[in-house]
């Protein structure tokens, strides 16, 4: 067995349908008495009945999460935290609102209480960024990490099974390219392969049918622990590109992180002979790039960045962007070979190992 470092994060973790009625013993838990809660202003009225069952510990709601957490609105959420001298932020919703928590925390050190109603695994990870001039800061800051994570299968039936699908996508991709993360350890690979798995199987349930719980249970269970990977070790090409996409050309996350993945895996392919046979398995098939599409494919996702908007004489610019700043990668990034895989990437073709 190779060597390895391992640190576990601080995670609290309470899972169940109907968990989200244990929200207020999560903030007596956590020592807090005013909670603000965040939301998106789609996810208002079930912020408004997160509020209800805290009672007088609610102090307000802030609906203006947006993706990316700009600057601005980071600013607004950070201001009315402290006008109401609240103690805690509860971030009910996907991604974006998570991220909004923890820009409120980075600066405040205020406690998280997550309760995830997408498959992104934000919640799991101390990873933040803020958008500011059109440019995404990312970091790792271990205030950011939620101290409480409300994991509720029953707030996800209403995701549109197009996000679904791409969500639990993007959640994959954390547990893929943690399988060959440079700082990768045999624990993190059993959540990874565990997670791919439970999403492999839940995603075309919840294709056919979005209001089959337990599906939903088990994609969540998946995005649990593929967050969990993405919080513990490193991440390479696919999410530099991800990056990329999504902060300078402000493509969507999970469709951006669904249409890559296949193909930044058949790029690392030769070079993570192991990761791949992993993802293979838990996909239940020969060849982790082409599962990984087929997958996408045939629930109906995006597989074309021209799908998204994307110009193609924007191509070359992603690719010097992605040559610099790299995150560590299994195999070294060759400007022609990854110029291939965004072209591949943009036309929507079958991944090419
Ligand atoms: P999102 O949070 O932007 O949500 C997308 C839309 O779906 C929003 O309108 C939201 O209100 C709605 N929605 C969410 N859950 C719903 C539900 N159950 N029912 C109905 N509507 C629902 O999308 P996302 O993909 O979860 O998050 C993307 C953001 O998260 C990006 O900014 C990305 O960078 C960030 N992210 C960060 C990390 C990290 O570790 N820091 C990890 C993954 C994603």
């Amino acid at each position: 067995m190779q060597s390895f470092n391992f640190t576990s994060l601080p995670s609290r973790v309470i899972f169940g349908d109907g968990s989200l009625a244990q929200v207020h013993k999560e903030i007596e838990w956590l020592g807090a008495k005013r909670a603000l809660i965040l939301c998106t202003p789609e996810q208002k009225a079930l912020a408004e009945k997160v509020s209800e069952l805290l009672g007088p510990c609610s102090v307000g709601i802030f609906d203006h999460a947006v993706m990316h957490v700009p600057i601005e609105t980071a600013e607004q959420a950070r201001q009315m935290a402290s006008q109401l001298g609240a103690d805690c932020a509860v971030a009910v919703g996907g991604g974006s609102t998570t991220g909004l928590g923890k820009a409120i925390a980075l600066v405040s050190n205020l406690p998280i209480l997550a309760i995830p109603t997408t498959y992104a695994g934000s919640e799991m990870t101390p990873i933040y960024g803020i958008t500011e001039s059109g440019v995404k800061k990312t970091g790792r800051d271990p205030r950011v990490l939620p101290k409480s994570v409300i994991y509720d299968p029953l707030l996800t039936v209403g995701l549109p099974v197009g996000l679904s699908i791409t969500s639990g996508i993007n959640a994959i991709a954390h547990a893929a390219e943690g399988l060959y993360a440079h700082d990768g350890n045999p624990i993190m690979n059993l959540l990874a392969e565990e997670g791919i798995a439970a999403l492999g199987r839940a995603l075309p349930q919840i294709k056919k049918d979005a209001q089959n719980i337990e599906a939903r249970s088990d994609a969540l269970y998946g995005a649990w622990l593929c967050g969990s990977v993405l919080g513990h070790v490193g991440m390479s090409l696919h999410h530099k590109l991800c990056h990329t996409l999504g902060g300078t050309f402000n493509l969507p996350h999970a469709e951006t992180h669904t249409i890559v993945l296949p193909h930044a895996l058949a790029y690392n392919a030769s070079h993570a002979t192991r990761a791949m046979k992993s993802i293979a398995n838990a996909l239940g098939a020969q060849d982790a790039p082409q599962a990984v599409f087929n997958l996408a494919l045939s629930n109906g996702a995006p597989v074309a960045l021209k799908d998204l908007g994307m110009v193609e004489n924007d191509l070359d610019r992603v690719c010097q962007l992605a040559m610099q700043n790299q995150y560590p990668n299994p195999r070294p990034l060759e400007q022609v070979a990854l110029r291939q895989l965004l072209q591949n990437a943009f036309e929507g073709k079958p991944p090419q190992s």
